[in-house]
């Protein structure tokens, strides 16, 4: 049976957001209560995926190899605090070469689903950026928003004309514990 999945952005939602792109491990900063919200997802039976740009490939400043480093290191941190993640996918292209994998387009989640054998109605996507909130929405999956990363400085305004329902909450820790109790407030 396809089992529910809580997608998640990496940049502004798991780690430090960079304007020059995390390059190596040792850029890599895990923000406030992320591992602890990984405990508490691996509480549950969603499976956790990780859906990510990762431009900087396709500009030629970050090795794939690289990429794929700092993702085998972000998943063991996880697993050594007692969370989990199931799988990370990553679209390497660049906005100028019109991938279907690019987010705000649902490619990559609907790979995943493809893969994993997602149910995506029962899905939600967590990330800082109006981007992931459509790429939610164009794949069928419950949007929710942070208020880390990108998501601190989007004003009310912008998001009063977003014209679907979706969540918001401080952090990722607020908001895989508020969804995990089913206390959600959805907005339009
Ligand atoms: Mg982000
Ligand atoms: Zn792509």
């Amino acid at each position: 049976m396809p089992k529910a999945a809580v997608f998640l952005d990496r940049d502004g939602v798991i780690n430090r957001d960079r304007s020059d792109y995390v390059k190596s491990w040792e850029e890599f900063e895990f923000l406030p209560g992320v591992l602890e919200a990984f405990r508490v997802l691996a509480l549950g039976l969603h499976q956790v995926v990780v859906i990510s740009n990762q431009s900087c490939i396709g500009r030629g400043l970050v090795g794939r190899a690289m990429v794929d480093e700092i993702h085998a290191c972000m998943t063991e941190a996880v697993r050594r605090s007692g969370g989990r993640i199931d799988a990370v996918y990553y679209c390497p292209h660049r906005p100028d070469e019109d991938c279907p994998c690019r987010k705000p387009r649902p490619g990559l989640i609907l790979k995943a689903a493809r893969e994993l054998d997602i149910d995506l109605a029962a899905s939600w996507l967590v990330g800082d950026d109006l981007r992931d909130l459509e790429t939610a929405k164009a794949a069928g999956v419950r949007p929710v928003l942070v208020r880390t990363g990108h998501g601190r400085d989007l004003p009310e305004t912008r998001l009063a004309r977003v014209s679907y329902p979706f969540d918001v909450f401080e952090d990722l820790f607020e908001a895989v514990t508020r969804l995990g109790e089913g206390r959600v407030s959805s907005r339009s």
